[in-house]
């Protein structure tokens, strides 16, 4: 909870980062982040409020969750709004960051029809909005663009491994209609797109029960629960701490308005899944033992991003190692658990 004196330092604060940008010879944009309160949405509007701008944050909710943006609420550039992007939407804005879409695989197959529908309503009434206000828009697109891919690392320029009627479809297909449609209104109307092609990441404000493996892995090892490696864990990903990720965004967006995407952004340092057990085990000095569960159908066995062209246009590179990355979440799952558990004993 915030006392009324915290509520006006930030406000002027706020006023003062504003003033900053003006005085840069940029002025305060009113920017719109679809899925605001999600785990990647809730980090960009802090920082896009931190930088002077205004935020509007639209969520529906489903996995986003309001104590992602409490900290927020009260400074006066920000407000959320309850929405859902499969319904069009009127504002009045100068930039849109389109992150609505649950992203783990549990989460988008529980509803693949509606994550569908947020993928390629969602693009399209946004686009709408762009072109009538002719605003400039970015599209958080993925990694799952490649599906289980034949070349390594994956460049831009591979068009994928991508089955179309399998359960991680509704994402992976719904994602790549919406790039299709990004560029085609960027063609066919001139709208400003930018496309990132983000690959796992990782930091404080997932959820605990979110499904992802670094979540999954660190919230079993604080807890003292087995750590659920899918099939044998060699499979490998790359991990990105999100401080990186939204880095990576911001200079996306302040590119030259030629430059379009799509773009890779993600750690390439690969790892097995295995190791990242075995990485977690040991940062907490869990007791907990590594059992297997059977690997979920399509499971990508490799992937690791060609980050050439962000390095080149956007001057971009990801500074934080997976360890202490993991540090700093580790930390966080820590006091929410702590913090939860101490309501759950307050209640009973
Ligand atoms: P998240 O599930 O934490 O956040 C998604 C947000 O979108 C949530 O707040 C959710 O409530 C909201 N949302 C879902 N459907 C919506 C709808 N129909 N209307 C309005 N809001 C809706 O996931 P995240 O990790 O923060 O991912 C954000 C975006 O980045 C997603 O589009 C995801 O596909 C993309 N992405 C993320 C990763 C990653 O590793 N985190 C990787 C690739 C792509
Ligand atoms: N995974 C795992 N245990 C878990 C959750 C995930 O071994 O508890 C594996 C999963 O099978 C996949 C990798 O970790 O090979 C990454 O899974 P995640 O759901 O985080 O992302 P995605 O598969 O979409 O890259």
């Amino acid at each position: 909870m915030k006392t009324g004196q915290q509520t006006n330092q930030q406000s002027a604060e706020d006023a003062i980062n504003s003033l900053r940008l003006l005085r840069a010879g940029a002025a305060p944009r009113r920017i719109l982040v679809t899925g605001g309160a999600g785990f990647l949405g809730s980090h960009l509007c802090e920082k896009l409020l931190n930088q002077g701008h205004q935020v509007l944050c639209a969520d529906n909710f489903t996995t986003g969750r309001h104590r992602n943006v409490a900290h927020l609420r009260g400074r006066p550039h920000f407000k959320v709004i309850r929405h859902d992007v499969t319904v069009p939407l009127a504002a009045d804005v100068d930039e849109i960051y389109n992150l609505a879409c649950p992203a783990s695989p549990p989460h988008y197959q529980a509803d693949p029809v509606q994550t569908m529908k947020t993928s390629v309503l969602g693009a399209l009434n946004l686009l709408e909005l762009a072109k009538a206000r002719k605003a400039k828009i970015f599209q958080a697109s993925t990694s799952e663009i490649y599906g289980d891919p034949h070349v390594h690392p994956q460049p831009e320029s591979y068009w994928g491994n991508v089955n179309p009627v399998g359960p991680r479809s509704c994402y992976d297909e719904g994602k790549r209609c919406a790039e299709t449609m990004f560029f085609d209104f960027h063609q066919q109307f001139g709208v400003e797109i930018k496309v990132a092609r983000i690959f796992n990441t990782y930091g404080p404000n997932m959820r605990p029960d979110d499904g992802r493996v670094v979540s999954n892995f660190i919230v079993q090892a604080l807890s003292g629960d087995d750590i659920t490696i899918y099939g044998d864990g060699s499979q490998t990903r790359s991990f990105c701490f999100v401080d990186d990720l939204i880095d990576g965004f911001l200079r996306l967006m302040a590119s030259p308005p030629s430059f379009t995407g799509p773009v890779n952004l993600g750690n390439p340092a690969e790892f097995t899944v295995r190791e990242l057990a075995e990485q977690v085990i040991s940062l907490t000095g869990s007791p907990s033992r590594i059992v297997h569960l059977p690997l979920p159908i399509d499971d990508p066995r490799q992937r690791r991003p060609d980050i050439s062209i962000a390095k080149r246009e956007l001057g971009w590179l990801p500074k934080i190692p997976l360890s202490s990355g993991l540090e700093q979440t580790i930390t966080y799952f820590d006091r929410l658990l702590t913090s939860e558990a101490r309501k759950l004993a307050e209640t009973a």
